[in-house]
């Protein structure tokens, strides 16, 4: 009773002012109100009240069940009876709907408050997601700040905005690149790298793009002037969600200028050893060398191909409260809370080989090698790895015998590298199938042979279709394929005696390295985690 009186107090004020006549209503509302204190709850019920009626008698009008005569009554019972004669319109719509879709009806409520929450997104009532994010350049100094110099004009904040939704929607949608070049003179495209393939988001006509290019430029600390000639930069863009780093390199091309940006948004520490795909045997293998004080384990791939990350998940399992870890990166890529990291500058002449010799003296326990380029850094690494240190460093060759010849080309002596390699890992990324979208796998009949004679179960096999949740793609997300060589007595002995050719190693390591990828591989496909056609595309 207190509730409808509050309710109808309102609208019986209302009317008194309308027609003089209804002051009888009025006094038995003010009677009625004198009773009532206010709380933000009833006028919370109120508001809600209001808009449900206003919400039915927009449904009267609409609705083909009301003749037109009567609509007006009905609005006027539509007001008092509002939520209920919304009860009532809403049982006839789903009466109206075929029983067999009666079941999606759900879906249809969900469809319809995204509807609207998307409607009030793009009206502007709630600003959009990406003007959020803030992009800062290497002092902190705000984007808008440095290319706008502190004026917003309205041409600078279009661009302002269309530069941040870029970067915005690179991170929503995991891009690891971001490549932006014209395509004619008067076209530029936006291109993300997503799960190791670039897709096409954007087309732009060129004198916004070049407006964007710019911004871009100004934020990574590059000289907007200069079209041709190649230059390197770096930005940062925080957001509630955290923040993410990008490195940016510039270069003119025929018909403008392109512009590639690396997306550094990984969380490191969300890297172990028991989530970046390798087998128990593995892991078990790695974690095993990684406990002994000394020695050298050496991560190599073609570019691309997760080394980095695997890297950084050894070291994520190094307990650096106990051994004193130091890190030589160019550049670095991600930071390590409680590890030293050098970055490799040859302008201001911080080589590897020179941060290397200078870390020997600051007694590390591990020493982390981004990459081995040259003889000097080669050689010092691995002697390290021989005098009670841990040494982790990458290379880059595609297997893991191509590796060790890479070293031999270094001019690394047959004995220094087997008594300093402890393990090598040869690795490949390859896409995980979307979960929401893989369906059983259409085999040929000479497949299924194939797999009979091999005794492979291939009940789980799946395969890539696409949904809106991985962008049409079929697969969400990479996990790597490993190949590992275990230096072991055998092998030390062997390469040390030279009596492993390097022909040879060429040859059967070659092979004994692709052949365990693929193993490798179709342990995945068997699991169902990815698919055929993706450890083919990888491995070739
Ligand atoms: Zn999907």
């Amino acid at each position: 009773m207190q509730i409808l009186a509050v309710i109808r107090w309102p609208m019986a004020a209302h009317l008194s002012g309308l027609c003089p006549g209804f002051d009888g209503a009025v006094s038995v509302c003010h009677a009625l109100a004198v009773s009532l204190t206010f709380s933000p709850l009833k006028l919370l019920f109120l508001i809600a009240w209001v808009y449900l009626c206003l919400y039915c008698i927009q449904r009267v009008e609409l609705t083909p069940l009301v003749p037109k005569n009567r609509k007006g009554l009905t609005n006027l019972a539509t007001l008092f009876l509002g939520p209920v004669s919304l009860a009532v319109l809403l049982l006839i719509d789903i009466w109206k709907i075929p029983a067999a879709e009666r079941g999606s009806i759900l879906r249809m409520f969900t469809e319809r408050l995204q509807n609207i929450s998307e409607s009030i997104k793009s009206s502007g009532l709630v600003g959009s997601k990406h003007s959020t994010i803030k992009l800062l350049d290497s002092s902190g100094t705000e984007l808008w700040e440095i290319y706008g110099h502190g004026k917003k004009t309205r041409q600078d904040s279009h661009t302002l905005d269309l530069t941040k939704e870029i970067i915005w929607d690179a991170l929503e949608g995991r891009a690891s690149d971001i490549l932006i070049d014209p395509r004619s003179e008067s076209i530029y495209t936006v291109r993300y790298r997503i799960d190791g393939v670039l897709r096409e988001v954007q087309q732009m006509d060129a004198t916004t793009c070049q407006a964007v290019i710019n911004s871009i430029k100004a934020v990574s600390s590059m000289d907007i002037s200069e079209r041709r000639r190649p230059q390197d930069g770096a930005f940062v863009a925080k957001m509630a969600e955290g923040t993410a780093s990008f490195r940016v390199a510039s270069a003119g091309v025929l018909n403008g200028e392109k512009l590639s940006i690396r997306v550094l948004n990984q969380n490191v520490s969300e890297f172990t050893l028991s989530n970046i795909g390798l087998t128990e045997k593995q892991r078990n293998i790695i974690e095993n060398t990684i406990s002994k004080p000394s020695g050298m384990i050496l991560m190599c791939g073609p570019t691309g191909s997760g080394k980095t990350t695997t890297l950084y998940a050894m070291l994520n399992s190094i307990d650096f409260y106990t051994r004193n870890v130091i890190t030589v990166e160019d550049p670095i890529e991600y930071v390590l809370p409680n590890a030293s990291q050098i970055e490799v500058n040859p302008r201001a002449d911080i080589t590897f080989a020179k941060s290397l010799r200078s870390i020997l003296r600051q007694d590390p326990d591990v020493i982390c090698v981004g990459e081995i380029r040259d003889e000097e850094t080669a050689k010092i690494a691995l002697q390290a790895s021989q005098t009670g240190h841990l040494v982790l460093a990458t290379i880059h060759s595609n297997s893991t015998a191509s590796a060790l010849i890479r070293l031999l080309d270094l001019d690394v002596t047959p004995l220094l590298l087997s008594s300093g390699l402890s393990m090598v890992v040869s690795q490949r990324l390859v896409r995980r199938l979307c979960n929401y979208c893989k369906a059983p796998a259409q085999l040929s009949q000479s497949q299924i042979r194939d797999f009979l004679k091999r005794k492979i179960n291939y009940a789980n096999i799946k395969q890539a279709i696409g949904c809106d949740y991985c962008l049409e793609a079929g697969y969400y997300g990479r996990t790597a394929i490993y190949d590992i060589l275990v230096f072991d007595d055998d092998l030390r002995a062997n390469i040390a005696n030279n009596t492993l050719s390097i022909t040879r190693l060429r040859k059967e390591g070659d092979q004994r390295g692709k052949s365990n990828l693929q193993k490798q591989g179709l342990l995945k496909v068997v699991s169902g985690i990815t698919s055929i056609e993706e450890i083919s595309r990888v491995l070739g």
